[in-house]
C-alpha cells in the first residue's frame, strides 16, 4: 500500500483525505517514483474547488521530485534509481509513490536536491514560457509582474531582471514588496487601486509592454490600462476568480492590445518543449540568476493547511509537502 491525499468532492481544504490506496504498478511506457518532495500550486486549489474538472475520488498535485524504483515495458528514458522530477500530466503527485507517463519525467541535475526540484519544476517551467515564448522580454523591456512575492512571481522577478528587464512587481503588503524588491523587482506597488497611474508615473507615460498577470478577476482590467499600444495582456492564472468574458472591442479601443490565456501544458505538450525548457531552467537555477525560495514545507498528511496558507494569501515564494 502506499499513502495519498484523496478528494471524493469538490470543497475547501476539508474534502482531503489522507487515505491507504494499493501500490500502483508502472504499465507500458511507465515508471513508478517514489516520491521524496512534493511541490504545492495554486491550480491544486482549482481542482480541488472544482473550477478545474477532474474524474473523482481524485489524488491532487501535479509536481513532484523522486526516485524511479520500478519501470514498465518499453521504457528506456530513465532507469531504476534515477533522482528525477516532472510537472504536469496526469494528476496525483500528493502521494508517497505514483505511477507516471515517463516523457514527462526529466532526470535532476546532481547539484539541485528534492526539496528545490518539486518547488521548481512547476513555477520555473512557468516563467520560462511566459518570458521566453509568450511575450520574448528584452533587456531594457519595462515588465508589470503580479502576485510577484508568490511562487511563479519571485521567479519570474528574478528571471527577468537576469534578461536585462525592469520589473514592476504587485503585491498586498509591505513585507511582500520588501521581498520582491530583494528578487529583482526595481518598482513594487501595494496594492492595484491605482495601478495604472503607479506605471504611468514610473514608466514617465510609456507604460509597458506586457503584464504578467496570475491574479484574474481583480486585476484584469488594472492591468489592460497599464499596457502601452500594442501591449501584450498575459492572463495565465486566477487566484482571485475566473476574468468574466471579455469585450474584444475593448482590445482595439485601449489600443489594439494583444490578449493571450496561456498554459504550461500547451507550452510542454512536446517532449522537445519540455527538454528546452527545463534545460533552460536548470541552468539559470545553477548558475545562481534565480534561486527558488522554498519559504514554507509542510506535511504532506498536513496539506489541507498548506491550501489553507496558499488561499489566504499567507505563503511567499515556492511551498513543498514533504511525505
Ligand atoms: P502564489 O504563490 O503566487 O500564490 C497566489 C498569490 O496570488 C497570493 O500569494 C496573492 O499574492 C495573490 N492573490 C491575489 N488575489 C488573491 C486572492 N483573492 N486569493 C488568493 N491569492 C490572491 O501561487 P503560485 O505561484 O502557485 O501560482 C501563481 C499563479 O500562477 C496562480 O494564479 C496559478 O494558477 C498561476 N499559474 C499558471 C500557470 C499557467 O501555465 N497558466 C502555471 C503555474 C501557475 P498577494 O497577496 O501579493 O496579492
Amino acid at each position: 500500500m502506499t499513502k495519498a491525499i484523496r478528494i471524493h468532492h469538490n470543497g475547501g481544504p476539508e474534502v482531503m483525505q489522507w487515505e491507504d490506496v494499493p501500490t500502483p504498478v508502472p504499465g507500458p511506457g511507465e515508471a513508478l517514483i517514489r516520491h521524496e518532495a512534493v511541490g504545492l500550486n495554486y491550480i491544486d486549489v482549482y481542482f480541488r474547488t472544482g473550477l478545474y474538472k477532474s474524474p473523482l475520488p481524485a489524488t491532487l498535485g501535479m509536481e513532484a521530485a523522486g526516485v524511479v524504483t520500478a519501470i514498465g515495458e518499453g521504457v528506456e528514458l530513465v532507469a531504476v534509481g534515477d533522482r528525477v522530477a516532472y510537472a504536469g500530466g496526469a494528476l496525483g503527485a500528493y502521494a508517497t509513490e505514483r505511477t507516471i507517463a515517463v516523457d514527462r519525467l526529466v532526470k535532476l541535475p546532481d547539484a539541485i536536491d528534492f526539496t528545490t526540484a518539486a518547488a521548481m519544476m512547476l513555477q520555473g517551467m512557468t516563467a520560462q514560457y511566459l518570458l521566453r515564448r509568450t511575450f520574448v522580454v528584452r533587456p531594457g523591456d519595462t515588465i508589470l509582474v503580479h502576485a510577484a512575492a508568490g511562487g511563479v512571481g519571485l521567479i519570474l522577478c528574478q528571471w527577468a531582471k537576469h534578461l536585462g528587464a525592469t520589473v514592476i512587481g504587485v503585491v498586498s503588503t509591505p513585507e511582500k514588496a520588501a521581498l520582491a524588491a530583494a528578487h529583482g523587482a526595481a518598482h513594487v506597488v501595494v496594492g492595484h487601486a491605482n495601478l495604472s497611474a503607479e506605471v504611468k508615473r514610473i514608466t514617465g507615460g510609456a507604460m509597458v509592454p506586457v503584464s504578467y498577470d496570475s491574479v484574474g478577476r481583480d486585476t484584469f482590467m488594472p492591468s489592460i490600462d497599464s499596457l502601452a499600444p500594442l501591449g501584450m495582456m498575459v492572463s495565465f492564472g486566477s487566484a482571485s476568480g475566473p476574468v468574466p468574458p471579455v469585450d474584444i472591442g475593448m482590445l482595439s479601443a485601449k489600443g489594439s492590445l494583444f490578449l493571450t490565456r496561456p498554459t504550461l501544458a500547451t507550452y510542454t505538450s512536446k517532449r522537445a518543449d519540455l527538454e528546452r525548457v527545463t534545460k533552460d531552467l536548470f541552468e539559470v537555477v545553477q548558475s545562481g540568476a534565480v534561486a527558488i525560495r522554498v519559504n514554507q514545507t509542510f506535511k504532506l498528511s498536513d496539506a489541507a493547511a498548506a491550501h489553507e496558507a496558499l488561499e489566504a494569501r499567507r505563503t511567499t515564494g515556492s511551498t513543498v509537502l514533504l511525505p
